[in-house]
């Protein structure tokens, strides 16, 4: 778009460059400032000199993608958010909030104190278990926190309402408790 002076004005000559920024990519030259021509400028690279290159307006939430580890073997994995700053993969993330809602529904909340973990935090726990000085840890790579799927919960213990409430319902978004000995750890299983 050929602005020649950026005075914050739409004048005759800013109405003439949107119409011809419009046709170049067929958004209907009426002239208009939508939200097409208004996330084309923010996205095709091409703006007025000056103007810095903007993250679209209303993008689509998507999560990152980071490397994670299935059977032993690196693989990207696209993360997204399961609240406290904590990510899973981005189904089971998105089956554990909707099983954390109707939780919170029950009164109950699903805090999450561990989820999708590095390589080097599964070495971290690994290393310290194998000390004697923390929990059961899977060998680095090999642990489903690696592959995203696993989230430790904060149950407070078998007895616990939290843990009574996934035991009866965490089946139904995909998630089990998989580890002998440990109420907080529910993995997905789709
Ligand atoms: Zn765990």
């Amino acid at each position: 778009m050929a602005v020649g002076r950026a005075d914050g004005v739409f004048g005759k000559g800013t109405l003439k460059a949107v119409k011809q920024y419009q046709t170049r990519y067929r958004l209907g030259a009426d002239g208009v400032v939508g939200p097409k021509t208004w996330n084309k400028l923010l996205t095709d690279g091409k703006n007025p000199p000056g103007v810095k290159k903007a993250a679209p307006v209303a993008a689509a939430p998507r999560g990152s993608l980071v490397t994670g580890y299935v059977n032993g073997r690196a693989k990207k994995i696209r993360v997204a958010s399961v609240g406290g700053g904590k990510v899973m993969r981005a189904d089971a993330a998105a089956k554990f909030n909707k099983m954390k809602a109707a939780a919170r529904r029950a009164g109950i909340s699903l805090n999450v104190n561990s989820a999708f973990r590095t390589m080097a935090q599964q070495r971290s726990l690994y290393a310290a278990y194998k000390a004697g000085r923390g929990n059961l840890a899977a060998r680095p790579g090999y642990s489903n926190h690696q592959g995203g799927l696993s989230a430790d919960v904060a149950t407070g213990g078998y007895g616990s309402r939290t843990y009574k409430w996934m035991a009866r319902n965490a089946r139904a978004y995909g998630f089990v408790n998989d580890v002998r000995g440990e109420p907080w750890h529910w993995t997905f299983r789709g």
